[in-house]
C-alpha cells in the first residue's frame, strides 16, 4: 500500500504534467462515470491529501482517487505504450496535448463539486505532507484513545494522515516502542509524531522510502519486511505478527529486544 510520500510525489508529477493545460480528452471506465467526458476543462490543480488525490478543474470540479493497496498513476508521452498493468485494470485516463496520464487500479473514483471535497478527505487528522501540517493536533487525537494498540493508531488516517505500514513500523523502532504498546503508555507520543513525519519528509522526493539512511539492498529499513532476520542494531530476530482486526489487519514488525 502505498504511503503518504508516494501520494505526495505521485501527486506534485501529475500536477507538473496537467496543470494549466487543456484535457483533449477522457475515458473513465468506471460505471458510475462511464459516460462522463472532461475535454475541454482545464486542470488547475492536483494536491494530495493523506493518501487521497484531488485533480481540480476549472468549475470547481474535483475528481478525487485513492490507491488502497495497489493503485497507482502512471504519466505517459501521447503514443508512448503504457505498463501499468493490463487494459483491463486501467479506471481512468486524462489526457492533455503533452501527457497522457493512467489511473490503474484505482479503488476510489469520484467526481464532485470543489466544494464538496470535505466529504471525500475532511475526516482526515492532520496532513503530515500538507501544508497545513499540524503535530499538536495530532498528538491530541492520537492520546484521545488511550486504549488503542500504537501501532494501530498511526495508521488510522482520522489521527494523522499519510503513515502506511512501512513508516509505522520504523517509526515505533525509532523511538523504541513495540507496536503493540498502549498509547496511553507512550511516554512522549510528540516524539513519535515527530519522527514519523521526518521520516515522510526525507523520503518523498524520491520513489525510494529509506529508514535507515542506507540505501543499500536490504539494509533500507530496521524492522520492516525483515521478520525473522536479524535486527540491524542489536541482531535479535525481527518479531513480525498480525496486528488489527480482519479486514483491516496488517503485519507488524519489531525488535523484542529494541522495542520494550
Ligand atoms: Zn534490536
Amino acid at each position: 500500500m502505498p504511503e503518504g510520500d508516494t501520494v505526495w510525489l505521485a501527486g506534485r508529477r501529475l500536477h507538473d504534467a496537467l496543470a494549466g493545460h487543456a484535457l483533449t480528452r477522457t475515458d473513465f471506465r468506471v460505471p458510475q462515470l462511464a459516460t462522463v467526458d472532461l475535454s475541454g476543462r482545464t486542470v488547475t490543480e492536483v494536491v494530495s491529501r493523506g493518501k487521497h488525490l484531488l485533480f481540480r478543474a476549472d468549475d470547481d470540479l474535483t475528481l478525487h482517487t485513492h490507491f488502497r493497496m495497489d493503485g497507482t498513476w502512471h504519466l505517459y508521452r501521447p503514443g508512448e505504450r503504457w505498463r501499468g498493468g493490463p487494459q483491463w485494470q486501467v479506471r481512468v485516463l486524462l489526457e492533455t496535448a503533452r501527457w497522457q496520464a493512467v489511473g490503474y487500479r484505482l479503488p476510489v473514483v469520484e467526481l464532485l463539486p470543489r466544494d464538496r471535497e470535505h466529504e471525500a478527505v475532511g475526516h482526515l487528522g492532520p496532513d503530515i505532507l500538507g501544508p497545513d501540517w499540524d503535530p499538536e493536533e495530532a498528538v491530541r487525537r492520537l492520546a484521545a484513545d488511550p486504549d488503542r494498540e500504537l501501532g494501530q493508531a498511526l495508521l488510522d488516517q482520522r489521527n494523522l494522515a499519510g503513515i502506511g505500514n512501512v513508516y509505522k513500523a520504523e517509526s515505533c523502532f525509532l523511538v523504541g516502542l513495540s507496536p503493540w504498546t498502549r498509547v496511553g503508555d507512550v511516554p512522549d507520543l510528540a516524539a513519535v509524531v515527530d519522527r514519523a513525519a521526518r521520516l515522510l519528509q526525507a523520503n518523498k522526493n524520491t520513489a525510494a522510502q529509506v529508514t535507515t539512511g542506507d540505501t543499500r539492498r536490504g539494509r533500507q529499513h530496521w524492522v520492516f519486511e525483515r521478520g525473522g532476520r536479524p535486527c540491524l542494531r542489536c541482531g535479535t530476530a525481527v518479531a513480525s505478527a498480525r496486528q488489527g482486526d480482519p479486514p483491516y489487519d496488517r503485519i507488524s514488525y519489531w525488535c523484542p529486544a529494541c522495542q520494550r
